[in-house]
């Protein structure tokens, strides 16, 4: 039985919190850290006012008048900025008039929480981990969907099989679908939903194939530190991050499950088909996505299918 497309489900919100889940990551933390580093900043300019308050007055009498203002407008800004973004992050949607936070955060409060994270004895990798889960519900809140070519799933090669002898990077194609490796899955994704997927060799490539992909949104498949320098080189793209699984350790043999990959693309497609993963199907259900069309449906058999219809993953 077809299933029928269903518009209102396309929408990012539909699909609620279940697509990534990174293995404990805490929002808190980054709440924490935002909360410390504006509290930090504010009093840094505050001490920038007090210190030259007696000097400025020999000048002239308005100029400290003149300089407080401009820090404390200052200083509201950073305020302002700040609880914004906690309440956004907290309530999933704008507040307070803070509707592109993304780069705010990118630009701004990350280093400068690196640095404070650093100061307090937190690995960077916890504050990076952290950091893709809040840049992912600040893309998810922005609400846009995109048609199928304006999307691109990038990887890393690591994904690929150590022991396949196909030279991938500059055509995904040549991939013989054996499935021993994600990449087979991957492009079975690609063919079904119809979106754009290329695997990136390093920092440099990637940035090479976005430029000629000209993709309107990204989901890109990485470690924490990957994806933390690619969510910030693209910027203002919209980035949404998906990390891979290392049972080999970094950069050998990562892998990346079907369903997480299905569930993010679901997200952020204009009308997707009907979903290939069997749990992705009940998801919908379960969130009202396709509304009682799902009736019928079956998962394509297929290679890997038992794989794919698994309940692994990151939840
Ligand atoms: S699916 Fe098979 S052929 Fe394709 S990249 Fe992986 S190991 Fe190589």
């Amino acid at each position: 039985m077809t299933l029928h497309k269903n518009s209102s489900a396309a929408t990012p919100q539909s699909s609620e919190h279940r697509a990534e889940d990174y293995y404990g990551s805490r929002k808190r933390l980054f709440i924490g850290l935002i909360t410390g580093t504006s509290i930090l900043l504010c009093t840094i300019l505050l001490l920038f006012w007090i210190v030259p308050y007696i000097g400025l007055a020999n000048i002239h009498p308005l100029l400290p008048y003149l300089s407080g203002a401009f820090l404390f407008g200052l200083i509201a800004v950073i305020a302002w900025a700040s609880l914004g973004l906690v309440l956004h992050i907290l309530k999933g949607r704008p507040v307070l008039g803070t509707q592109r936070m993304r780069g705010l955060t990118i630009k701004l409060f990350l280093p400068l929480m690196v640095l404070l994270a650093r100061f307090l004895g937190i690995s960077k990798e916890r504050v990076r981990h952290s950091f893709i889960k809040v840049n992912n519900e600040l893309v998810r809140s922005e609400n846009d969907t995109f048609e199928p070519k304006q999307i691109l799933i990038l990887t890393p090669h690591c994904l690929q099989s150590s022991q396949c002898a196909i030279r991938l990077s500059y055509d995904v194609d040549h991939c013989k679908r054996c499935g021993k490796c994600p990449v087979s899955m991957l492009l079975r994704l690609r063919d079904h939903y119809g979106v754009q997927f290329a695997i990136a060799t390093g920092g440099t490539i990637a940035r090479r194939i976005v430029v000629q992909k000209r993709p309107r949104m990204i989901i890109a498949v990485a470690c924490e530190r990957d994806l933390t320098s690619g969510i910030q080189d693209t910027y203002p793209l919209p980035v949404y991050g998906v990390l891979n699984e290392r049972p080999h350790g970094p950069c050998l043999d990562t892998v990346v499950t079907e369903e997480t990959l299905e569930k993010a693309l679901r997200m952020f497609l204009k009308n997707p088909p009907a979903p290939l993963a069997l749990n992705v199907i009940l998801d919908d259900r379960s969130g009202s996505k396709l509304s009682g069309q799902a009736e019928g449906i079956s998962a394509p058999s297929g290679d890997n299918s038992s794989s794919r219809l698994s309940s692994e993953g990151e939840e």
